[in-house]
């Protein structure tokens, strides 16, 4: 029954929590069917995770018809069961078995916990401190671990995982509200409010966060796809313009730009068949890569042609690299693979006042001196200015 403010804040609450929670639901349902493995099974435990929360609520809003002690019984099960399910769905995420001492501690974290309350409520039904000073405790505990899967791997965390993190940190701080409120006063009033504000915080943020976690995910797995090339994994042609062109539009751009070309590779496709070729381009771009630093790009082209573009301003230094690279391609391609190839290079220093086509234009007519020279071969277009 509705008799006052707070009921009706305590009721709107509910229903708030009911329908954050259905939406999560709704969302992992449908974003589930199209993933499989590790991310699958990741967003059933957090698709669980909603649905034990919306049920916690709803038992929340048959309270009137419930006996106290039921409902309480039921809420402590589902709380913290629910706590076990984002630590679950985090360690999916990252590919963690859930093994069965974890199941077990979990099943047996969950009822000690449920019976210990019931029982202090049952005995002692005025200690409610004592109570809510043991849930945070609890609490903490499985949302700190949460915390420590999603920050043992902060290297490689992208933007939806460092979300996940957070709002592990927040559930957690969010959990001592009602510690504090009881701790600051012993107003009902002031604790009611302090876990109708835990409980959003933590729906809200869960929400938000579960929800980019698949998506962020899913917007960086389709930008990767669109900036790679299938085969070698290096930068593709659109990218590697549009880096360029960047650089050359912030007006100081410097450095060096290079084309290379693999030597008759027609050959190899004709003598060797496709599948020869694709492990020649594949064997030729690791080659090239290993010679690039954090602050270089390196793309393919299109075909048999690699561009290389190089933020060092010294010559000779750019020279030694491609003479390293067209030596190495030599070398390792005689051992590794059954048709040796070589590598054609012409390459020119970026100027102020260069456009993408004029770049490629010089770097180009630089490659085709060097093929006209005999090939396997470093040519540099020389600055007319
Ligand atoms: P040059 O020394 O003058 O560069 O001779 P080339 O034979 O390397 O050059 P050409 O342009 O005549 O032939 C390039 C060949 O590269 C033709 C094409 O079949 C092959 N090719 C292009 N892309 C791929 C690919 O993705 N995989 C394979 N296997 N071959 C490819
Ligand atoms: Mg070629
Ligand atoms: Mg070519």
């Amino acid at each position: 029954m509705i008799n006052s403010a707070s009921d009706l804040i305590n009721f709107a609450s509910v229903l708030n929590n009911i329908v954050c929670s259905v939406v999560g639901c709704l969302f992992l349902y449908k974003i589930r069917s199209g993933l499989t493995g590790y991310q699958r099974r990741s967003a059933s435990y957090f698709l669980l995770f909603f649905l034990l929360f919306g049920l916690a609520f709803s038992a929340m809003a048959i309270r009137t018809w419930l006996p106290l002690s039921y409902s309480v019984l039921l809420n402590n099960i589902l709380y913290m069961s629910v706590a076990y399910l984002l630590l679950f769905g985090a360690l999916s995420w990252y590919k963690k078995p859930i093994n069965r001492w974890l199941w077990k501690l979990a099943v047996i974290h969950v009822f000690l916990y449920t019976a210990i309350q019931n029982y202090v409520y049952h005995y002692w039904p005025d200690t409610l401190q004592l109570r809510v000073q043991f849930a945070f405790f609890n609490f903490v505990f499985v949302y700190l671990a949460t915390y420590l899967v999603c920050n043992k791997h902060r290297a490689t965390n992208g933007r939806g995982e460092r979300m996940l993190a957070l709002s592990a940190i927040v559930c957690m701080v969010a959990a001592c509200f009602p510690t504090l409120a009881l701790a600051i006063s012993d107003r009902a009033d002031y604790y009611r409010v302090a876990v109708v504000i835990t409980q959003n915080i933590v729906c809200f943020f869960l929400l938000g966060s579960l929800l980019s976690l698949f998506l962020f995910n899913q917007i960086d797995w389709h930008y990767e796809r669109s900036i790679r090339d299938e085969l070698t994994g290096l930068y593709n042609r659109r990218y590697i313009n549009d880096c360029i062109s960047q650089s050359l539009a912030k007006q100081r751009a410097k450095g060096f730009i290079a084309v290379i070309d693999i030597d008759h590779f027609k050959k190899v496709n004709d003598l060797f068949g496709h599948d020869v070729g694709d492990n020649t381009l594949i064997a030729v771009s690791n080659i090239l890569a290993s010679f690039i630093g954090p602050n270089d790009l390196i793309g393919r082209y299109g075909g048999e042609e690699f561009v290389i573009f190089l933020s060092q301003s010294d010559s000779d230094s750019v020279e030694l690299l491609l003479e390293g690279m067209r030596q190495s391609v030599e070398i390792k391609s005689s051992s590794v693979l059954p048709s040796p190839v070589t590598i054609s290079v012409g390459y020119c220093v970026v100027e102020i006042g260069d456009t993408l086509p004029s770049l490629f234009s010089k770097a180009d007519s630089a490659l085709y001196m060097a093929k006209r020279n005999g090939r396997n071969c470093i040519v540099k277009k020389e600055s007319v200015r």
